[in-house]
């Protein structure tokens, strides 16, 4: 006795990845765009970019045609219904982390935590949650205070003067300060999380690389347009 296949027996619908007609009980629908995918499709996807260190993640048709003002973003109820290992599970929580949050440094036992971002940008003074370290400084001076000091008259006033008199920068993506070290003026910023470059001379966006694009072309074309780059500065990138 045989049986004869008949292809798609189920109710069945385009997924916009891989283009094959899907069982709808694996189709998952981004709200805004309505765009409609596979499960095991945006799992993959899913999976790229956050090896790759990019999030928010935006839905895949939507990159394809539309500006990234209008993309759609796979928000925290997709992504629970996607089968993502438990290694890029955690992966995305620490992604999901630094975007609401910068990175700080203790200046005493120099362990890096994160600071939520709003409360960064209100208090001046710091304390390092480490119990062992307990350290307390001020943010614009980076001046060590006592355990029950409360209040330091501080020399640099606030961040954003500081900021100004060393030269600092604003990542335009993140808004972390940033400093240059040396060499070209183009920047990437090392937040993770964040794939922007920018220009330090007049801190424009030149790129950002979240959905990819050629780094190369965007910093000679800020070169081009830009008057306040130093040509001397050759980019290795270019
Ligand atoms: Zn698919
Ligand atoms: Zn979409
Ligand atoms: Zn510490
Ligand atoms: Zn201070
Ligand atoms: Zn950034
Ligand atoms: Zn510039
Ligand atoms: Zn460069």
């Amino acid at each position: 006795m045989t049986t004869i296949e008949i292809p798609h027996a189920y109710p069945a619908f385009e997924c916009g990845i891989c283009g094959e007609l899907q069982n709808i009980a694996t189709r998952i629908r981004l709200p805004d765009c309505s765009h409609t995918v596979c499960k095991e499709c945006l799992t993959g996807f899913a999976t790229t970019k956050i090896d790759e260190g990019r999030y928010p993640i935006f839905c895949p048709e939507c990159i394809a045609e539309r500006p990234r003002a209008i993309r759609t973003q796979v928000n925290e109820e997709i992504m629970q219904q996607l089968d993502l290992p438990e290694e890029q599970r955690s992966r995305l929580q620490e992604l999901q982390l630094v975007t609401h949050c910068i990175s700080v440094q203790c200046p005493s036992c120099k362990e890096i935590m994160n600071v939520d971002r709003a409360e960064f940008g209100e208090h001046n003074i710091l304390v390092c949650p480490l119990p062992r370290c307990a350290h307390k400084w001020c943010k614009c001076c980076l001046k060590a205070l006592a355990s029950s000091q409360d209040r330091h008259r501080c020399k640099n006033g606030n961040i954003e003067r500081l900021m100004k008199r060393k030269g600092w920068k604003y990542c335009p993506g993140c808004r972390t300060p940033v400093q240059k070290e040396m060499g070209c003026n183009h920047m990437t910023c090392g937040t993770p999380g964040c794939n922007v470059h920018f220009c330090y001379k007049c801190g424009a966006l030149m790129i950002d690389t979240t959905n990819g694009g050629d780094v190369g072309t965007a910093v000679t074309d800020h070169y081009n347009e830009c008057r306040l780059f130093d040509r001397k500065w050759k980019c290795s990138i270019q």
